[in-house]
């Protein structure tokens, strides 16, 4: 049984009390987790505080980009490690983890070490009336101490999309993982600590949220910012905790997002993106569709060969090479699913496929597991349509024109990801650009430069990540002004 401790100032501390971390393929305990009270998430962010006004905050831009690229090869050499840890607590195919949330650890730390040593500094030569010049030039600073709360779909994915700009931009972390996933932050701070990151600028603090290490985490007085990864409703309550102390705050939050497919799309490849779209990590993504406005002329069809593709789909232990889908995170999260598919019943949908439990054998019949779901049926007026489910079930419906297609999409409180499916170039750039969301994909799903601005508008949240981007949340500017 593995043991989870907190990471604390260089060193690993136990909890007053520990909980249990699950395995959803089977609904066994695989660790116990020590949770930290509010003493221990003090001693962290004093140890972070330190760390950012010791030697840490006035490294170089150059020595921290080193530091980063050296991360990334310590997780490319640590990468069954965290494979097996991401692995246990999520359930996910060990395929997938390896290719997606593995390397895109190391990658993060690689794309911020880059972004970081390339960014210069913003000047302006301001010319005076008397005929004079002042010189401006703006200085960046590490924000602080920063907390990220990151949540349990993605966890060594979104945690790094975080910490290494923190890192690079010479902040100290302190993590709080989410509850249902503490392992791959856990095995990262011995991949920190064995690069050379010094004590207190990344801190692991386990536990929950309201009334646990989450709640201490934001509401501690010595914490320069919030970066958050989680529910829209979670971020509601951590905006209210840090708004008395006016500090800046980043959220990733949920989405609902749309899919919207032309008759002139390719299929082929329609279909294949929207799989991936729909079911990828089991629909845990905040990023799948769980919206798809189908032209009516093609409609059957779409929904004919999409159910194919989701009945192809693998539902099975994350070791079995054959395995395309893993369970849902947990019995809760199953249970929410579930109530859903219900309340699409009593709307008249019509599962075209899916729709309950599988039936799983041997270890994983104590899993959390959920059939890969498709409906007809369904309105935008109905909640499953309006809501997150945040599980591998989408809602297929027809449009008849390209501007009702715009508007049904943009029919929601979210704003987060769409995706346009069309041949026709000048539709493609048209519909793209009209979606209210953060990041519009045309004739793809997923596709990201890490440079590139990431977030969303509405519910989805506040800020944008990404490139130049992040480092503008993590750093503080002073503008320095000087008469020449
Ligand atoms: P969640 O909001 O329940 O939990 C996220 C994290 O917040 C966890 O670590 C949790 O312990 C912590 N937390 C909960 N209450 C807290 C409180 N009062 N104070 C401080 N911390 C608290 O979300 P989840 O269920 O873990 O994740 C799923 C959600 O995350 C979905 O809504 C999904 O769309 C969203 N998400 C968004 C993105 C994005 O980039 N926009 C990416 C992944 C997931």
């Amino acid at each position: 049984m593995r043991d989870y401790q907190n990471y604390i100032d260089g060193a690993f501390v136990a909890g007053p009390e520990a909980f249990a971390d699950v395995d959803p393929t089977t609904g066994r305990q695989v660790a116990w987790v020590h949770e930290a009270d509010a003493a221990l998430v003090d001693r962290a962010v004093r140890a972070a505080r330190r760390a950012v006004e010791g030697p840490w905050g006035r490294t170089s831009v150059a020595s921290r980009a080193v530091l980063l690229r050296r991360i990334a090869d310590e997780i490319d050499r640590r990468a069954d490690d965290l494979l097996a840890a991401e692995v246990a607590d999520t359930g996910k195919p060990a395929s997938v983890a390896r290719a997606l949330d593995v390397a895109r650890a190391a990658a993060n730390f690689r794309c911020f070490a880059d972004v970081v040593a390339a960014e210069g500094t913003e000047s302006f030569l301001q010319e005076l009336p008397d005929g004079g010049q002042a010189l401006n030039y703006a200085l960046r600073k590490p924000l602080g101490v920063v907390a990220a709360i990151v949540p349990w779909n993605l966890p060594l994915l979104l945690l790094t999309w975080k910490l290494a700009p923190a890192l690079a931009c010479g902040n100290a972390v302190v993590v709080k993982p989410s509850e249902e996933t503490p392992g791959s932050a856990t095995v990262l701070a011995e991949i920190l600590d064995a690069v050379g990151v010094p004590p207190g600028v990344y801190n692991v603090v386990h536990g929950f949220g309201s009334g646990s290490a989450g709640e201490h985490l934001v509401t501690h007085p010595d914490v320069d910012g919030v970066t958050f990864t989680g529910s829209t409703a979670t971020g509601t309550g951590i905006m209210k905790a840090v708004a008395p102390r006016v500090r800046p705050v980043s959220f990733e939050l949920g989405g609902k997002n749309a899919a919207l497919v032309f008759a002139d799309a390719d299929l082929d490849a329609t279909v294949a993106g929207l799989t991936r779209s729909v079911f990828a990590n089991t629909g845990q993504v905040c990023l799948c569709t769980e919206r798809v406005y189908v032209e009516r002329s093609i409609f059957d069809e779409v929904a004919e060969r999409l159910t194919a593709s989701a009945r192809a789909l693998r539902l099975g232990a994350p070791s079995d090479a054959a395995t395309t889908t893993g369970p849902v995170i947990s019995r809760a999260h199953q249970e929410k699913i579930l109530r859903y598919f219900a309340a699409a019943e009593q709307a008249g949908a019509k599962a075209i496929t899916g729709g309950g439990v599988p039936t799983m054998t041997g270890d994983l019949a104590g899993g959390f597991w959920v059939e890969p779901t498709l409906w007809t049926g369904l309105t935008n007026e109905d909640r499953v349509v309006r809501e997150e489910i945040f599980g591998p079930a989408a809602a297929l419906i027809p449009f008849d024109t390209e501007q009702e297609a715009v508007a049904l999409a943009n029919d929601t409180s979210y704003g987060l990801a769409a995706a346009v499916w069309t041949t026709d170039l000048r539709r493609a750039h048209r519909v793209a650009g009209r979606m209210d969301v953060g990041i519009s994909w045309v004739n793809n799903w997923f596709l990201r430069e890490l440079r590139s601005p990431f977030g969303g508008t509405g519910l989805s949240g506040i800020g944008r990540e990404g490139g130049r981007h992040s480092l503008d949340f993590y750093t503080e500017t002073t503008n320095v002004c000087v008469t020449l």
